[in-house]
């Protein structure tokens, strides 16, 4: 069996200083840099996607960096996968040097540190199948999905349009039902990990996560977009991108490829009014959805992360850095990451006091529901679906995914108090027909 090769990861919000960290290592170490964020892949708009820049870089090779031109492309997970493999196979072998992988987007750090989290689509979407996904009512979609596949169907709540059609593009493009091929993924998980964990990683993995407190880091989130704004170039960037999405026909969704970027959105208003009240809606807009990216990070690492990793024992530890105090950024944050890698290069296992500094232990403890990587993804006992009679949604029942759920719901104050109206109603509904039976005995 060969050995698995070393691969140090950078994790954590965006704005705490990952790209930092990474060259210190790199410069420390002799490494070179893989980057794990899906839109610092696009060339230009260095200054939307925080690219690192070049003369912070100090020489250091960065791969999978702003290495798609064409900005309307559709780069895959999949593409990066390999392309991220590759690389990293080039830095070890032909370079002798350390790869140190840095990001950024979860699902593509996740498809690279671990085997098997990718779904192989078998063909392209024909021309129907890509417009019923682009122009069918939400509950076309769940109704659709229900047919090809009931199983994964009940996974999800029917309003859940993002979840329902990646599940449905899964059973259009493989052929096969989505619930089949996310419990395969699962399986092997779930023996590795009582068994060997040989097949869940691909590498011998040293993962960072650069910590910083959100009461330090929401105002720094804040300042660095207001600095895009001021001294950078953002709204360039945005003209740019608004010149080539309104040349293209038909559109790309939003929510797809390089569109999806926070900033470009929330100024795209501003660029065609050029009004001052759009400018500064687009800046609170675009600070706002940064901060909701990065509690997203967090909790992909708490939830994610974090189970996976404990399946994966040995092959995989996770060590916390605090960067709340930018002033103690070197003992912190520097001198750690390169005093524990030198530890692991050589081999030996990270005691568990060195894998956090005491006041954030609790982050790395993992929650009641989410101890086990399998626990939490294959439960399909657990995912009936159940409607209220008395609560709706825009005109439709309320609708609650599992048992726990419904019983959370059935608690609900809201829930409570419509059932009692309509109790009061229906009492005084009978006591209206009572009286009017009486009188009508009266009258005879
Ligand atoms: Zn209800």
């Amino acid at each position: 069996m060969s050995r698995k090769l070393n691969l140090i990861s950078v994790i954590g919000t965006t704005g705490v200083g990952k790209s930092k960290l990474s060259v210190s290592l790199a410069l420390a170490l002799g490494g070179e840099i893989i980057n794990g964020d899906s839109m610092q892949m696009y060339k230009g708009l260095d200054t939307m996607t925080n690219k690192h820049p070049l003369v912070e870089r100090y020489g250091i090779e960065h791969h999978l960096l702003g290495h798609i031109s064409d900005l309307n492309s559709q780069y895959t997970v999949k593409q990066f996968e390999s392309e991220g493999e590759a690389a990293i196979n080039k830095i070890v072998s032909e370079k002798g040097k350390l790869p140190i992988l840095v990001g950024g987007t979860h699902y593509y750090i996740q498809s690279l540190l671990f085997k098997n989290m990718t779904v192989e689509a078998e063909k392209e979407l024909n021309k129907e199948e890509a417009e019923f996904i682009e122009s069918a009512e939400t509950k076309a979609i769940f109704a659709k999905l229900s047919e090809l596949d009931p199983v994964v169907a009940q996974k999800f709540h029917p309003k859940d349009r993002r979840k329902l059609v990646t599940a449905l593009k899964i059973c259009f493009t493989t052929g096969r039902k989505a619930s089949e091929i996310y419990k395969e993924q699962r399986q092997p998980l779930t023996t590795q990990a009582n068994e060997n964990n040989d097949l869940l990683c691909r590498f011998r993995n040293l993962v960072f996560w650069v910590w910083c407190e959100p009461e330090v880091l929401d105002p720094r989130l804040d300042s660095r977009v207001d600095a895009m704004l001021e001294r950078g170039n953002l709204l360039n960037e945005v003209r740019q991108m608004s010149d080539l999405y309104n040349s293209l026909d038909p559109k790309p969704s939003m929510e797809s490829g390089v569109w999806q970027v926070i900033g470009f959105k929330e100024f795209l208003p501003y660029i065609s009014t050029a009004a001052e009240q759009d400018k500064m809606a687009g800046l609170d807009e675009m600070k706002r959805t940064t901060r909701k990216y990065a509690d997203t990070q967090v909790r992909w690492i708490r939830k994610k992360l974090l189970p996976l990793a404990n399946d994966a024992r040995k092959d995989m530890t996770i060590v916390i850095l605090d960067a709340t105090d930018l002033l103690k950024w070197k003992e912190n944050v520097e001198d750690r990451a390169i005093q524990i890698c030198h530890n692991f290069l050589a081999g030996k296992d990270i005691p568990i006091e060195a894998k956090s500094p005491k006041h954030l232990s609790h982050l790395l403890q993992l929650d009641d529901k989410h101890q086990s990587s399998t626990k939490t993804k294959w439960e399909p006992e657990r995912w009936k679906h159940y409607e209220c009679d008395i609560c709706s949604i825009d005109g439709e029942k309320f609708v609650c995914i599992g048992e726990d759920n419904w019983n959370a719901h059935l608690r609900q104050r809201r829930h409570r108090q419509r059932v009692k109206r309509i109790k009061e109603h229906e009492a005084f509904e009978r006591w209206k027909a009572e009286k009017a039976a009486a009188t009508a005995a009266t009258n005879e």
